[in-house]
Protein backbone atom coordinates (compact mmCIF):
# COMPACT_ATOMS: atom_id res chain seq x y z
CA UNK A 1 0.00 0.00 0.00
CA UNK A 2 1.24 3.78 -0.46
CA UNK A 3 2.27 5.09 2.30
CA UNK A 4 2.46 8.92 2.32
CA UNK A 5 3.32 10.94 5.46
CA UNK A 6 4.59 14.08 4.54
CA UNK A 7 2.55 16.99 3.60
CA UNK A 8 3.99 20.52 2.42
CA UNK A 9 1.76 23.59 2.19
CA UNK A 10 2.17 26.80 0.04
CA UNK A 11 1.76 30.11 1.74
CA UNK A 12 1.86 32.10 -1.21
CA UNK A 13 2.29 35.59 0.05
CA UNK A 14 4.66 38.38 0.74
CA UNK A 15 4.85 41.99 1.49
CA UNK A 16 7.37 42.69 -0.97
CA UNK A 17 9.02 40.24 -3.66
CA UNK A 18 12.46 40.14 -3.48
CA UNK A 19 14.56 41.17 -6.22
CA UNK A 20 16.29 37.40 -6.85
CA UNK A 21 12.77 35.47 -5.92
CA UNK A 22 10.49 33.89 -8.71
CA UNK A 23 8.77 31.46 -6.40
CA UNK A 24 4.81 31.66 -7.40
CA UNK A 25 3.54 34.67 -4.35
CA UNK A 26 1.41 37.12 -4.15
CA UNK A 27 2.28 40.55 -2.73
CA UNK A 28 0.21 41.95 -0.06
CA UNK A 29 2.15 44.97 0.84
CA UNK A 30 3.86 46.01 4.42
CA UNK A 31 0.84 45.67 6.64
CA UNK A 32 1.18 44.98 10.40
CA UNK A 33 1.82 41.66 12.00
CA UNK A 34 -0.30 39.15 11.47
CA UNK A 35 -2.39 38.43 14.61
CA UNK A 36 -3.01 42.11 15.53
CA UNK A 37 -5.79 43.82 15.78
CA UNK A 38 -5.16 45.94 12.63
CA UNK A 39 -4.11 42.88 10.61
CA UNK A 40 -7.30 41.14 11.58
CA UNK A 41 -9.39 44.18 10.38
CA UNK A 42 -7.18 44.97 7.39
CA UNK A 43 -6.93 45.12 3.28
CA UNK A 44 -5.16 41.95 3.34
CA UNK A 45 -7.32 39.77 5.53
CA UNK A 46 -9.58 39.10 3.25
CA UNK A 47 -7.36 37.82 0.57
CA UNK A 48 -5.23 35.50 2.67
CA UNK A 49 -8.30 34.55 4.31
CA UNK A 50 -10.07 33.26 1.41
CA UNK A 51 -6.93 31.53 -0.11
CA UNK A 52 -7.57 30.03 3.60
CA UNK A 53 -10.67 28.96 3.09
CA UNK A 54 -9.54 27.31 -0.64
CA UNK A 55 -6.51 25.68 0.39
CA UNK A 56 -8.68 23.89 3.30
CA UNK A 57 -10.90 23.11 0.45
CA UNK A 58 -8.56 21.14 -1.23
CA UNK A 59 -6.77 19.19 1.31
CA UNK A 60 -10.80 17.90 2.29
CA UNK A 61 -11.76 16.56 -1.18
CA UNK A 62 -7.94 15.74 -2.16
CA UNK A 63 -6.38 11.62 -2.10
CA UNK A 64 -5.82 10.10 1.20
CA UNK A 65 -3.85 7.15 2.65
CA UNK A 66 -5.64 7.77 6.05
CA UNK A 67 -2.21 6.64 7.81
CA UNK A 68 -0.99 9.91 10.38
CA UNK A 69 1.47 12.18 8.94
CA UNK A 70 4.82 12.46 10.40
CA UNK A 71 6.17 15.97 8.63
CA UNK A 72 4.61 18.84 7.76
CA UNK A 73 5.75 21.32 6.43
CA UNK A 74 4.17 25.03 5.49
CA UNK A 75 6.72 26.91 2.98
CA UNK A 76 6.08 30.18 0.98
CA UNK A 77 6.09 32.99 0.34
CA UNK A 78 5.47 34.15 4.34
CA UNK A 79 3.73 31.41 6.24
CA UNK A 80 4.22 33.75 9.17
CA UNK A 81 1.48 36.16 7.56
CA UNK A 82 -0.77 33.63 8.53
CA UNK A 83 -3.04 34.41 11.79
CA UNK A 84 -3.08 31.98 14.33
CA UNK A 85 -6.35 31.16 13.96
CA UNK A 86 -5.27 30.51 10.29
CA UNK A 87 -3.11 28.26 10.98
CA UNK A 88 -5.60 26.44 13.24
CA UNK A 89 -7.53 25.78 10.70
CA UNK A 90 -5.49 24.24 8.36
CA UNK A 91 -4.10 22.13 10.90
CA UNK A 92 -7.42 20.92 12.01
CA UNK A 93 -8.40 20.06 7.93
CA UNK A 94 -5.10 17.99 7.81
CA UNK A 95 -6.02 16.07 11.12
CA UNK A 96 -9.52 15.38 9.47
CA UNK A 97 -8.04 14.00 6.39
CA UNK A 98 -5.07 12.58 7.09
CA UNK A 99 -4.44 12.57 11.09
CA UNK A 100 -1.10 14.16 12.55
CA UNK A 101 1.29 11.60 14.32
CA UNK A 102 1.85 12.83 18.00
CA UNK A 103 5.43 13.40 17.71
CA UNK A 104 5.00 14.92 14.16
CA UNK A 105 7.98 17.56 12.68
CA UNK A 106 6.02 20.46 12.09
CA UNK A 107 7.85 23.10 10.58
CA UNK A 108 7.30 26.55 9.10
CA UNK A 109 8.57 29.06 7.26
CA UNK A 110 8.77 32.52 8.95
CA UNK A 111 10.28 35.89 8.30
CA UNK A 112 11.81 38.41 10.70
CA UNK A 113 9.00 41.58 11.09
CA UNK A 114 6.13 39.37 10.00
CA UNK A 115 5.15 38.36 14.15
CA UNK A 116 5.47 39.18 17.39
CA UNK A 117 5.79 37.08 20.29
CA UNK A 118 1.71 36.42 20.96
CA UNK A 119 1.65 35.25 17.86
CA UNK A 120 4.81 32.93 17.40
CA UNK A 121 3.49 31.15 20.92
CA UNK A 122 0.25 30.61 19.13
CA UNK A 123 1.65 28.74 16.62
CA UNK A 124 3.52 26.87 19.49
CA UNK A 125 0.50 26.34 21.18
CA UNK A 126 -0.92 25.16 17.32
CA UNK A 127 1.72 22.37 17.06
CA UNK A 128 4.27 24.17 15.23
CA UNK A 129 7.43 22.19 16.84
CA UNK A 130 10.34 23.80 13.97
CA UNK A 131 10.97 27.41 12.36
CA UNK A 132 12.99 28.28 9.50
CA UNK A 133 13.70 32.21 10.15
CA UNK A 134 14.90 33.80 6.46
CA UNK A 135 17.69 36.13 7.83
CA UNK A 136 19.27 35.83 4.63
CA UNK A 137 22.72 38.34 5.77
CA UNK A 138 24.01 40.28 8.27
CA UNK A 139 24.78 43.79 6.65
CA UNK A 140 22.13 46.43 5.76
CA UNK A 141 23.04 47.12 2.55
CA UNK A 142 22.75 42.99 1.45
CA UNK A 143 19.28 43.28 2.63
CA UNK A 144 18.36 46.30 0.54
CA UNK A 145 20.03 45.54 -2.14
CA UNK A 146 18.55 42.04 -2.29
CA UNK A 147 15.03 43.85 -1.52
CA UNK A 148 14.11 41.87 1.78
CA UNK A 149 11.79 43.58 3.78
CA UNK A 150 13.43 43.52 7.19
CA UNK A 151 16.35 45.12 8.88
CA UNK A 152 19.52 43.26 10.36
CA UNK A 153 17.43 44.26 13.99
CA UNK A 154 14.38 42.70 12.93
CA UNK A 155 16.82 39.70 12.49
CA UNK A 156 18.16 39.44 15.76
CA UNK A 157 14.61 39.96 17.49
CA UNK A 158 13.16 37.81 15.47
CA UNK A 159 15.17 34.97 16.76
CA UNK A 160 14.93 36.28 20.85
CA UNK A 161 10.78 36.10 19.95
CA UNK A 162 10.80 32.51 18.49
CA UNK A 163 13.08 31.51 21.89
CA UNK A 164 10.68 33.18 24.07
CA UNK A 165 8.08 31.56 22.44
CA UNK A 166 10.09 28.27 23.70
CA UNK A 167 10.85 27.14 20.45
CA UNK A 168 14.49 25.24 20.82
CA UNK A 169 14.55 24.06 16.71
CA UNK A 170 15.41 27.05 15.10
CA UNK A 171 16.72 26.68 11.59
CA UNK A 172 18.38 30.10 9.35
CA UNK A 173 18.48 30.79 6.07
CA UNK A 174 21.72 32.30 4.92
CA UNK A 175 22.81 33.14 1.37
CA UNK A 176 25.60 33.43 -0.79
CA UNK A 177 26.67 35.38 -4.00
CA UNK A 178 25.02 37.93 -3.58
CA UNK A 179 25.99 41.05 -5.86
CA UNK A 180 28.72 43.00 -3.98
CA UNK A 181 28.59 40.41 -1.54
CA UNK A 182 32.49 40.08 -0.21
CA UNK A 183 33.94 36.73 0.96
CA UNK A 184 34.77 38.68 4.47
CA UNK A 185 30.80 39.60 4.64
CA UNK A 186 30.05 36.04 3.72
CA UNK A 187 31.82 35.03 6.56
CA UNK A 188 30.61 37.30 9.30
CA UNK A 189 27.31 36.44 8.23
CA UNK A 190 28.19 32.40 8.93
CA UNK A 191 30.02 34.00 12.32
CA UNK A 192 26.86 36.00 13.38
CA UNK A 193 24.43 33.11 12.23
CA UNK A 194 26.88 30.35 14.83
CA UNK A 195 26.58 33.03 17.50
CA UNK A 196 22.98 32.76 17.57
CA UNK A 197 22.99 29.11 18.49
CA UNK A 198 20.36 27.47 15.92
CA UNK A 199 20.16 24.23 15.71
CA UNK A 200 19.72 24.42 11.85
CA UNK A 201 21.37 26.09 9.36
CA UNK A 202 20.27 26.44 5.43
CA UNK A 203 23.19 28.21 3.08
CA UNK A 204 22.03 28.98 -0.20
CA UNK A 205 24.18 30.22 -3.35
CA UNK A 206 22.47 32.78 -5.18
CA UNK A 207 20.52 31.53 -8.66
CA UNK A 208 20.24 34.61 -10.96
CA UNK A 209 16.54 33.18 -12.05
CA UNK A 210 15.16 34.69 -15.55
CA UNK A 211 12.41 37.20 -15.27
CA UNK A 212 13.46 38.65 -11.69
CA UNK A 213 14.53 42.16 -11.63
CA UNK A 214 18.20 40.52 -10.43
CA UNK A 215 18.39 38.96 -14.04
CA UNK A 216 17.82 42.55 -15.40
CA UNK A 217 20.75 44.15 -13.12
CA UNK A 218 23.46 41.36 -13.02
CA UNK A 219 24.77 38.74 -15.81
CA UNK A 220 25.92 35.44 -14.05
CA UNK A 221 29.87 35.55 -14.07
CA UNK A 222 29.78 39.20 -14.26
CA UNK A 223 30.64 41.86 -11.52
CA UNK A 224 29.40 42.79 -9.06
CA UNK A 225 28.40 39.19 -8.74
CA UNK A 226 30.98 37.42 -7.14
CA UNK A 227 32.99 35.69 -9.48
CA UNK A 228 32.84 31.57 -9.58
CA UNK A 229 36.46 31.36 -7.56
CA UNK A 230 34.91 33.34 -4.66
CA UNK A 231 31.62 31.81 -4.88
CA UNK A 232 33.41 28.51 -4.75
CA UNK A 233 35.36 30.05 -1.32
CA UNK A 234 32.34 30.98 -0.14
CA UNK A 235 30.82 27.08 -0.24
CA UNK A 236 34.33 25.45 1.48
CA UNK A 237 34.15 28.46 3.95
CA UNK A 238 30.92 27.96 5.00
CA UNK A 239 31.60 23.81 5.11
CA UNK A 240 34.52 24.78 7.30
CA UNK A 241 32.78 27.44 9.80
CA UNK A 242 29.59 25.43 10.48
CA UNK A 243 31.39 22.36 10.63
CA UNK A 244 33.89 23.12 13.44
CA UNK A 245 31.11 24.39 15.27
CA UNK A 246 29.56 20.99 15.46
CA UNK A 247 27.04 21.25 12.78
CA UNK A 248 26.80 17.85 10.36
CA UNK A 249 26.97 19.26 6.65
CA UNK A 250 24.30 16.57 6.15
CA UNK A 251 23.19 17.82 2.38
CA UNK A 252 24.76 20.08 -0.15
CA UNK A 253 23.30 23.17 1.66
CA UNK A 254 22.56 22.01 4.87
CA UNK A 255 23.76 21.92 8.44
CA UNK A 256 22.73 20.60 11.24
CA UNK A 257 23.37 20.12 14.99
CA UNK A 258 23.11 16.26 15.55
CA UNK A 259 19.65 15.19 15.71
CA UNK A 260 18.31 18.46 14.40
CA UNK A 261 18.11 17.56 10.68
CA UNK A 262 15.22 18.64 8.60
CA UNK A 263 12.90 15.56 8.27
CA UNK A 264 10.74 17.09 5.85
CA UNK A 265 12.54 17.72 3.41
CA UNK A 266 14.63 14.22 3.78
CA UNK A 267 11.66 12.95 2.65
CA UNK A 268 12.40 14.73 -0.79
CA UNK A 269 15.79 13.94 -1.06
CA UNK A 270 15.02 10.18 -0.41
CA UNK A 271 12.47 10.07 -2.83
CA UNK A 272 9.74 9.47 -0.85
CA UNK A 273 6.04 10.45 -1.42
CA UNK A 274 4.55 13.40 0.17
CA UNK A 275 1.47 15.26 -0.45
CA UNK A 276 1.69 19.21 -1.51
CA UNK A 277 -1.30 21.79 -1.41
CA UNK A 278 -1.46 25.19 -2.09
CA UNK A 279 -0.94 27.71 -5.43
CA UNK A 280 1.69 25.97 -7.37
CA UNK A 281 2.73 23.11 -4.99
CA UNK A 282 3.88 19.25 -6.06
CA UNK A 283 2.89 16.82 -4.72
CA UNK A 284 4.64 13.58 -5.52
CA UNK A 285 2.57 10.07 -5.27
CA UNK A 286 3.04 6.83 -6.54
CA UNK A 287 5.73 7.60 -8.71
CA UNK A 288 4.35 10.39 -10.27
CA UNK A 289 4.71 14.50 -9.76
CA UNK A 290 1.28 16.44 -10.11
CA UNK A 291 1.39 20.65 -9.89
CA UNK A 292 -1.33 23.16 -9.04
CA UNK A 293 -1.91 26.44 -11.08
CA UNK A 294 0.92 29.13 -10.40
CA UNK A 295 -1.29 31.78 -10.33
CA UNK A 296 -3.65 32.91 -7.93
CA UNK A 297 -7.16 33.01 -9.95
CA UNK A 298 -6.29 29.30 -11.94
CA UNK A 299 -5.96 27.60 -8.74
CA UNK A 300 -8.81 28.71 -7.67
CA UNK A 301 -10.56 27.95 -10.66
CA UNK A 302 -9.13 24.44 -10.49
CA UNK A 303 -9.85 23.58 -6.98
CA UNK A 304 -13.65 24.68 -7.68
CA UNK A 305 -13.42 22.32 -10.75
CA UNK A 306 -12.31 19.42 -9.14
CA UNK A 307 -14.96 19.99 -6.45
CA UNK A 308 -17.78 20.55 -9.11
CA UNK A 309 -16.52 17.19 -11.02
CA UNK A 310 -16.50 15.25 -7.75
CA UNK A 311 -20.39 16.66 -6.77
CA UNK A 312 -21.33 15.74 -10.42
CA UNK A 313 -20.18 12.12 -9.44
CA UNK A 314 -21.83 12.04 -5.63
CA UNK A 315 -18.41 11.36 -4.28
CA UNK A 316 -18.97 13.36 -0.50
CA UNK A 317 -15.77 15.45 0.63
CA UNK A 318 -12.66 13.79 2.39
CA UNK A 319 -13.66 10.28 0.57
CA UNK A 320 -10.98 8.38 -0.12
CA UNK A 321 -10.81 8.65 -4.09
CA UNK A 322 -7.97 7.68 -6.54
CA UNK A 323 -8.79 10.46 -8.95
CA UNK A 324 -5.64 12.37 -10.67
CA UNK A 325 -7.87 15.72 -11.37
CA UNK A 326 -7.93 15.55 -6.96
CA UNK A 327 -4.00 15.80 -6.98
CA UNK A 328 -3.26 18.39 -9.62
CA UNK A 329 -2.03 18.19 -12.97
CA UNK A 330 0.47 15.27 -13.62
CA UNK A 331 3.81 16.66 -14.57
CA UNK A 332 4.54 14.86 -18.31
CA UNK A 333 6.93 12.51 -17.90
CA UNK A 334 7.77 10.08 -21.12
CA UNK A 335 5.83 7.05 -20.68
CA UNK A 336 8.18 4.08 -21.56
CA UNK A 337 11.14 5.57 -19.55
CA UNK A 338 9.29 5.58 -15.89
CA UNK A 339 11.42 3.64 -14.40
CA UNK A 340 14.67 5.71 -16.10
CA UNK A 341 13.09 8.84 -14.55
CA UNK A 342 12.65 7.22 -11.01
CA UNK A 343 16.37 6.11 -11.58
CA UNK A 344 17.21 9.74 -12.45
CA UNK A 345 15.24 11.05 -9.62
CA UNK A 346 16.85 8.54 -6.79
CA UNK A 347 20.15 9.29 -8.22
CA UNK A 348 19.85 12.97 -8.19
CA UNK A 349 18.21 13.64 -5.29
CA UNK A 350 20.22 11.19 -3.06
CA UNK A 351 23.16 12.17 -4.07
CA UNK A 352 22.66 15.36 -2.17
CA UNK A 353 23.09 13.87 0.90
CA UNK A 354 26.39 13.68 2.63
CA UNK A 355 25.88 9.38 3.29
CA UNK A 356 24.78 9.55 -0.80
CA UNK A 357 23.22 6.47 -1.97
CA UNK A 358 22.86 3.21 -1.19
CA UNK A 359 23.71 0.57 -3.82
CA UNK A 360 22.67 -2.36 -2.76
CA UNK A 361 18.99 -0.90 -2.72
CA UNK A 362 19.81 0.55 -6.28
CA UNK A 363 20.45 -2.63 -7.45
CA UNK A 364 17.77 -3.86 -5.71
CA UNK A 365 15.05 -1.43 -7.41
CA UNK A 366 16.90 -0.65 -11.01
CA UNK A 367 19.12 -3.46 -11.76
CA UNK A 368 22.54 -4.40 -12.11
CA UNK A 369 22.19 -2.89 -16.22
CA UNK A 370 20.74 0.71 -15.31
CA UNK A 371 23.72 0.50 -12.17
CA UNK A 372 26.07 -0.45 -14.75
CA UNK A 373 25.66 2.70 -16.62
CA UNK A 374 25.58 5.14 -14.09
CA UNK A 375 28.93 3.05 -13.08
CA UNK A 376 30.13 3.78 -16.12
CA UNK A 377 29.04 7.67 -16.42
CA UNK A 378 30.76 8.17 -13.00
CA UNK A 379 34.60 6.97 -13.53
CA UNK A 380 36.03 10.22 -14.44
CA UNK A 381 34.35 11.74 -11.03
CA UNK A 382 35.29 8.67 -8.88
CA UNK A 383 38.92 9.11 -10.35
CA UNK A 384 39.36 12.91 -9.72
CA UNK A 385 38.16 12.49 -6.36
CA UNK A 386 34.23 14.02 -7.02
CA UNK A 387 32.32 11.12 -5.86
CA UNK A 388 33.46 8.38 -3.70
CA UNK A 389 32.50 4.92 -2.53
CA UNK A 390 32.23 3.10 0.98
CA UNK A 391 33.78 1.04 1.62
CA UNK A 392 36.97 1.71 -0.15
CA UNK A 393 37.13 -0.62 -3.14
CA UNK A 394 38.09 -0.93 -6.75
CA UNK A 395 36.76 1.97 -8.72
CA UNK A 396 36.99 -0.72 -12.18
CA UNK A 397 34.38 -2.75 -10.47
CA UNK A 398 30.53 -2.07 -9.83
CA UNK A 399 30.06 -2.92 -5.65
CA UNK A 400 27.19 -4.69 -4.54
CA UNK A 401 26.69 -3.02 -1.32
CA UNK A 402 28.06 0.10 0.81
CA UNK A 403 27.53 3.22 -0.62
CA UNK A 404 27.76 6.10 -3.30
CA UNK A 405 28.74 9.93 -2.44
CA UNK A 406 29.52 12.83 -3.45
CA UNK A 407 32.98 14.24 -1.65
CA UNK A 408 32.64 17.45 0.94
CA UNK A 409 33.14 20.21 -0.01
CA UNK A 410 34.86 19.66 -3.05
CA UNK A 411 32.04 16.79 -4.78
CA UNK A 412 29.08 18.96 -3.02
CA UNK A 413 30.57 22.29 -5.00
CA UNK A 414 30.97 20.34 -8.48
CA UNK A 415 27.42 18.45 -7.94
CA UNK A 416 26.34 20.09 -10.89
CA UNK A 417 28.92 18.70 -13.12
CA UNK A 418 28.05 15.22 -11.60
CA UNK A 419 24.51 15.53 -11.92
CA UNK A 420 24.56 16.92 -15.61
CA UNK A 421 26.73 14.03 -16.45
CA UNK A 422 24.13 11.69 -14.71
CA UNK A 423 21.41 13.54 -16.27
CA UNK A 424 22.08 13.41 -19.91
CA UNK A 425 23.18 9.70 -19.69
CA UNK A 426 19.60 8.73 -18.29
CA UNK A 427 17.23 11.11 -19.83
S1 LIG B 1 10.32 36.28 1.19
FE1 LIG B 1 10.96 34.43 0.08
S2 LIG B 1 9.18 33.85 -1.16
FE2 LIG B 1 8.84 35.97 -0.47
S3 LIG B 1 9.57 37.23 -2.14
FE3 LIG B 1 11.29 36.99 -0.70
S4 LIG B 1 12.43 35.16 -1.44
FE4 LIG B 1 10.41 35.17 -2.45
Amino acid sequence: MLSVRSAYIHIPFCRRRCYYCDFPVSIVGDKPPTGTKERINGSNSGTIAYYVKVLCQEIRQSFSTHQPLRTVFFGGGTPSLLSVEQLNQILTVLDQQFGIAADAEISMEIDPATFDLEQVKGYKAAGVNRVSLGVQAFQPELLKLAGRSHTVEDSLLAVDLVRDAGFANISLDLISGLPHQTLEQWEDSLEQAIALSPTHLSCYDLIVEAGTPFSRQYKPGNTPLPSDEVAAEMYRTAQRLLTANGFEHYEISNYAKPGSQCRHNRVYWENRPFYGFGMGATSYLNGERFARPRKTWDYYEWVELVRAERQARGDKEGEDVRELRSQGVKQQRAEDNLAEADLLDTVMLGLRLAEGLDIARLIQLFGTTAIARLWKCLQPYLNDGLVAIAPNSQLNQIPSSGSLRLTDPEGFLFSNVVLTAIFEEFE
